[in-house]
This record gives C-alpha cells, sequence and structure tokens, in this order.
C-alpha cells in the first residue's frame, strides 16, 4: 500500500466514479448494480493497481500485452484482467496465458487461436466482440453484416465463452450522434441474443460519456482516467 494521501485519492476517485454510475442508472431506472465498473489501468503503474485493488476494485483493462504482463505478474490472481486492445496474431498466446477477458475480438483466426492456445487448466476464455465503429470502415471491430456469423463461429469454440459485445465510438461525436452509436451497439446485442447466444456484457462508456452509455443500456463501463487521472 502507499503513501497515506494517494489511497485516500484512489478511494475519493472510486466513490465518485460509483456516484456517477448510480445517478445514471437511476435516472433511467435501472440499478447501480446492473453496471460493472473496468478499471482502465493502461498507463498506470503496478503501484497505483494495486491501490485501487486494495480499495476495492476487482477487474482491471489493459490495452496492450508487454506493458500489462509485468502488471498482472506484481498484482496478483485475485483480480481479474480484461485485454481491450487491438490485438495482433503474435500476441495472443500471452492474451490466452494471463487474461480473464478479452473485450476485442473483431477476427474468426484469432478466435481460434485465443482457444487453441488458452491453457487447459483455466477457466475459458471470456469474450466480448468489438463492434466497429459506424461510418469508420478502417477501424478496429467487425462490421455489423459480420457481427452475427463471428458470433456463431465464436460461440462454437471449445475454450472461449462468449459474453457480449464491447464498442468505442469515434472521438468527438456529439451528443447525438454518440447517443446513436451506443443505441446501434444494444441493438446489436439484442440481436445476438434474439439468435440464441446467453450474454449478458455490453461493455461501452468511458470517463467522458458514462452517463450516455447507461442510458443506452452499458452494462460495463471501462474506466481510465476518471478513477487514476491522466496517462503518463
Ligand atoms: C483507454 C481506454 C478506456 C478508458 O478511457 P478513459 O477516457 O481514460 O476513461 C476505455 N476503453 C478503451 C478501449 C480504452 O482504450
Amino acid at each position: 500500500m502507499g503513501p497515506q494521501g494517494v489511497v485516500t485519492g484512489i478511494t475519493e476517485q472510486i466513490a465518485r466514479v460509483r456516484d456517477r454510475v448510480r445517478d445514471a442508472a437511476v435516472a433511467c431506472g435501472r440499478q447501480a448494480g446492473e453496471v460493472r465498473i473496468l478499471a482502465v489501468s493502461k498507463g498506470q503503474p503496478a503501484e497505483r493497481i494495486a491501490e485501487a485493488r486494495d480499495a476495492g476494485l476487482r477487474e482491471f483493462g489493459e490495452s496492450y500485452v508487454q506493458e500489462a504482463l509485468p502488471k498482472i505478474e506484481a498484482c496478483g490472481d485475485d483480480v481479474d484482467w480484461h485485454f481491450i486492445g487491438n490485438i495482433q496474431s503474435n500476441k495472443t498466446r500471452a492474451v490466452a496465458e494471463h487474461f480473464a477477458w478479452i473485450q476485442s475480438v473483431d477476427d474468426p483466426r484469432i478466435a481460434e487461436r485465443l482457444s487453441r492456445q488458452r491453457p487447459f487448466h483455466a477457466p475459458p476464455l471470456q469474450v466480448c466482440l468489438q463492434l466497429r465503429p459506424r461510418g469508420a470502415p478502417g477501424r478496429a471491430g467487425v462490421a455489423d453484416e459480420a457481427l452475427a456469423g463471428l458470433a456463431e463461429h465464436v460461440a462454437g469454440l471449445p475454450r472461449l465463452r462468449l459474453r457480449g459485445l464491447m464498442i468505442v465510438p469515434l472521438a468527438g461525436l456529439d451528443a447525438a450522434a454518440l447517443a446513436g452509436e451506443f443505441a446501434r451497439a444494444a441493438r446489436c446485442f439484442d440481436g445476438l441474443v434474439a439468435a440464441g447466444h446467453a450474454l449478458d456484457t455490453l461493455s461501452m462508456g468511458m470517463s467522458a460519456d458514462l452517463e450516455a452509455a447507461i442510458r443506452e443500456g452499458s452494462t460495463m463501463v471501462r474506466i481510465g482516467t476518471a478513477l487514476f487521472g491522466a496517462r503518463s
């Protein structure tokens, strides 16, 4: 545990984020408990993560495999690590071996590698498919029209468990366009559930837009700067 002042700092930030989540949920007739907080710890040192863990957070998100591995090593097993970054095929083994979740699957071959490389003694790797932002053909994520097929494929892989969808909207959208993107993700999620997938995770909303995401049905917000401050 770090100096007392720092511990108090993170505790206060966590309380502030929890208040925002609760207020946003209640404002649209939902309950705070329907929305999980994923602490995005990229750019934060292991000591900050340990403080957040000791202050009660249990799920952490990292975007870069090489940066994450020493922090996973240092901060122990009693937290769940989510990989939320772009995944290259030469990094799938490290993700399969060291993370509980990956939220950024957008490619059937990557999914196959993750399933093959998941250690037999570990529980299945929990997976969210990343939805591509609308009007951004070059961006990471699966296009709407390929989503149902990818979900079917991933659901059939033995060492993966399909849990839901993740979306990162394009930066700089106005409020209406942002709400539209979140609503689109929610419709895609509902479509997969209607097709028979047992999903429980709609991962959307970050520090600046968690209220809008919760209004459209988010069940997991991914929060970095509002918890930890600016990244180094
Ligand atoms: C960095 C990151 C976040 C957290 O962003 P903040 O604005 O710091 O809350 C959430 N999701 C993804 C995919 C990220 O890369």
